[in-house]
């Protein structure tokens, strides 16, 4: 029915759907449209194929295995109530390691059926010990309310699932935590509310069988190495009601999730991840958007920065739009909630451009809706009353979406573990489904989509997060003290460095010791947010009305919400009047300019000590502490049709300072003009290099280019030399500074390769060019970039090759030099400096 209407062999060109269209839709979704076909379809309106390279995923049948022994009929008869009629083998070995009491980790793709693994040996064990209980702990409330309703599904008699989160009414509490013998929380409830409370749950925590941690890839950075101590803390109070449940983790693919899993409970973890589930096939495919024609008024000395791609961002917009109007139902990821407003509106715009109304099919999804809002999204989607959402990837968590037929990604979503999660929403239903990635104008994304091997039939990342980190710990192990004293034993479960923290502590009137332990010395429990290390969310909210619009976690609010910016919610734009810290909260009013904002800021670091480093000759390569003060000072209008900078207004908002971990490296001068790098052409030389090494850096770790900061200079007072600074975005570190460190050569052997390859001549965003610097992206000098790093190459030893996972919880990478697990204390004596300055 939708096929004769398009069975022409162009579609109309962009922006140009003709009112036919409309039939198209209002027939309903329909049987999904081959994927090869709508690829052709779409590819065809370009007179240059954006499309770099097409994969083909191919189907797999399924593995299935018989129930369990132990499995009571009850439970298979439960199961086979909702269609499952038995286990698949992944699902049915995982669930044997858990029930014989072995921690285990499964790692395996969306729609893999992981829950199975866990329901399997919690809920027997639920049924045949009738005083048993299970904890599960998911990253976000709507996943918890996901799982409470699958479980309640079953009609088991005596589980009494339920939810215990923030949106739990006082008056039921109770009744959960004396009977309910499955709770689902979060690690913040957990952290908040019941360990805190742990007398209240003394009945629940001694007859403790599992703890489930689903999602637990989403613990990663300085979240996870909270989350990390938060269980531990768990474990401490178990062991003194005598209990020793079993873990089991379910996580997206993952590299290394036994390690992973390892670091983030502190118990020996067993890995399950074959995935033995049938899939559909998946057409994949990398899309680059074109080049836009160069302005031919432009002046020739700047003409190749006026050389640029047309945006992901409209690009992914005109993708979402063309596959609604084919009736397919499309869901579209974007990185930020910004960019998840405007493909959203623009998609929306271009529908109802061709047929008045048709826009309404198309609908924007994000972590800051309040839950209502989220709640009716997913229900119109999973209806069909919408056909195409374009959503940030708070989507991964809590909504279960399937019959997607389409997937489009905006931008490499930073891990290929993601890519895979997030493609893995396409042909869910066993159908052939499409997925592509949207090249963004950025180094990386530039890079990934001409390397496809980079991409396809690759392990995927480890999960990055830093348990030992002292931010992190210190707080954790107050709110272990508040809870019960510390004793030496509970040290050694807290891991390296607890020592230290704790003396810390007392130091800072915080603890006192005793001859029985470390006491808590405040009457008031101390304050520890797992999530905001950038402190509170900042509430949005309509002045005239007084209606809160969303929230912005605290981080991000002097870039996003400072007074003058342009706010989008559900593609309703909104200006900033004011933005007030101390009361957390920001007034806005609805307008709309036809331009955006782009917040500015300055930095600048010092060295604080150096934890490792390697002496290459003319070059150092260090790992170590840094002291980075910032401040958001203004910021730039920009016309949203051309990008072309309107004006620049003074922002007064405070400096922050951050301490954290950093890499850098040196090279000498000599070396430089030996390399033919002119003294003057240093400052851009680096500037360009640390540009692109910041771009670059998402291969290696599970992070985005947002987590990280850099400072490039021809002579830094610390290190005496021409030196380029790449340092985690979080009070003291999250891991990735660390990880570019180990994979030093590796990583920046890509970066010099991605600057050489691009086919720009002076640099653009798809090189050396970065949307967040801070000095308006100069100077910068693309071929004396790849000069600096070719000299820092030719003197590094190798190391690793991005591929390759992370090393086991407690190693350090290889390669190189001193590894002093913990960070060197800072003397205040000299630094190591650059070591081949006194030869
Ligand atoms: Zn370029
Ligand atoms: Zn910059």
């Amino acid at each position: 029915m939708t096929s004769d209407i398009f069975s022409s062999a162009r579609l109309p060109p962009r922006h140009d759907l003709k009112p036919s269209s409309a039939a198209t839709v209002s027939a309903g979704t329909g049987p999904g449209r081959p994927p090869a076909e709508l690829l052709r379809r779409l590819r065809a309106r370009h007179s240059a194929d954006p499309v770099t390279h097409v994969e083909r995923v191919p189907a797999r049948a399924g593995e299935p295995a018989p129930w369990p022994r132990w499995a009571p009929a009850e439970l298979r008869a439960a199961f086979a109530r909702r269609g499952v009629v038995a286990p698949w083998r992944h699902q049915a070995g995982a669930a044997e390691l858990a029930y014989a009491g072995t921690n285990v980790v499964v790692a395996t793709g969306t729609a893999s059926g992981k829950s199975l693994a866990y329901q399997l040996p919690a809920l027997s064990t639920l049924l045949a010990d009738p005083r048993a209980t299970v904890l599960y702990l998911a990253p976000t409330k709507a996943l918890a309310a996901d799982q409470l309703r699958a479980v309640a599904g079953l009609e088991l008699d005596g589980v009494r699932p339920a939810c215990y989160d923030g949106d739990t009414p006082r008056a039921e509490r109770e009744w959960i935590r004396k009977h309910s013998r499955f709770v689902l929380t979060n690690p913040d409830m957990l952290h908040h509310g019941i360990l805190p409370g742990h007398a209240h749950w003394s009945g629940f925590l001694r007859r403790l069988a599992y703890v489930v941690i689903d999602e637990c890839h989403a613990y990663r950075g300085v979240f996870g190495s909270h989350v990390a101590h938060v269980l531990r803390r768990l474990r401490r109070q178990c062991a003194k009601y005598g209990r020793t449940p079993v873990f089991v983790l379910a996580s997206a693919t993952s590299g290394d999730p036994a390690a992973t899993a390892g670091r983030l409970t502190g118990l020996p973890v067993a890995a399950v991840t074959e995935d033995t589930s049938p899939r559909g096939g998946v057409t994949f495919a990398l899309w680059e958007p074109p080049l836009l024609p160069a302005d031919p008024g432009a002046d020739p000395a700047v003409a190749d920065l006026t050389q640029v791609r047309r945006s992901a961002l409209r690009e992914t917009a005109d993708l979402l739009a063309d596959s609604v109007a084919e009736g397919v139902r499309t869901l579209a990821f974007i990185r930020s909630r910004k960019g998840a407003e405007v493909v959203a509106a623009n998609a929306r715009r271009a529908l109802d451009e061709a047929v008045p109304g048709l826009g309404d099919r198309v609908a924007a999804y994000r972590a800051g809706y309040l839950r209502e809002e989220r709640r009716e999204l997913e229900r119109a989607l999973l209806t069909g009353d919408l056909l195409g959402l374009a959503s940030t990837n708070a989507l991964e968590l809590g909504v279960d979406l399937v019959g997607l037929d389409a997937v489009l990604i905006c931008g490499w979503p930073g891990t290929r573990a993601s890519l895979w999660q997030q493609a893995g929403r396409a042909g869910r239903s066993g159908d052939e489904a499409l997925a592509v990635l949207v090249a963004r104008d950025d180094p990386l994304d530039t890079y990934l989509v001409h390397h496809p091997e980079a991409l396809f039939g690759r392990p995927v990342e480890a999960t990055v997060l830093d348990p030992a980190n002292p931010y992190v710990l210190a707080p954790q192990l107050a709110c272990a003290a508040a809870e019960a004293p510390l004793t030496p034993a509970d040290l050694e479960l807290f891991g390296d460095g607890a020592k230290e923290a704790v003396d810390s502590l007392v130091e800072a009137g915080a603890l006192r010791q005793r001859p029985t332990g470390w006491y808590w010395r405040h009457r008031e429990r101390p304050e520890v947010d797992l999530r905001g290390e950038g402190g509170a969310p900042v509430c949005v909210v309509e002045a005239s009305t007084g209606r809160l619009l969303g929230t912005v976690d605290g981080g991000s609010s002097h870039f996003l919400i400072h007074p003058g910016a342009v706010y989008l919610h559900q593609g309703v734009s909104y200006v900033v009047d004011s933005l007030d810290l101390a009361d957390g909260c920001a007034l806005v009013h609805a307008e709309e300019p036809d331009w955006s904002t782009h917040a500015r800021d300055v930095t600048s670091l010092s060295v604080v000590s150096v934890r490792s480093y390697v002496d290459a000759g003319p070059v150092g390569l260090f790992l170590g502490e840094v002291d980075v003060t910032s401040q958001v000072v203004s910021y730039q209008r920009r016309r949203i049709a051309s990008g072309e900078v309107i004006d620049t207004r003074p922002l007064d908002l405070p400096a922050r300072e951050l301490r954290t971990v950093a890499v850098w490296f040196t090279v000498s001068p000599e070396s430089l003009a030996l390399a033919g790098v002119e003294a003057a052409d240093i400052p851009g030389a680096l500037h360009a290099a640390e540009h692109a090494g910041i771009g670059l850096l998402p291969l290696m770790a599970t992070c985005d280019r947002w987590d990280i900061g850099g400072l490039s200079t021809a002579v830094h007072p610390d290190t005496e030399a021409p030196t380029v600074f790449v340092y985690d975005g979080h009070p003291g570190g999250a891991g990735f500074a660390e990880r570019a460190y180990g994979t030093a050569a590796a990583w920046l052997r890509a970066t010099r390769d991605a600057i050489a390859e691009c086919g720009c001549e002076s640099g653009c965003p798809s090189c050396v060019q970065s949307p967040k610097c801070g000095n308006g992206n100069n100077p910068l000098s693309k071929p004396d970039a790849v000069k600096v790093l070719d000299v820092v190459l030719a003197n590094l030893p190798p190391t690793d090759a991005p591929a390759v996972p992370t090393a086991a919880p407690g190693s350090r990478p290889d390669g190189q030099g001193d590894r002093s697990t913990r960070p060197a204390k800072a003397t205040g004596g000299p630094l190591p400096g650059v070591p081949h300055q006194s030869a």
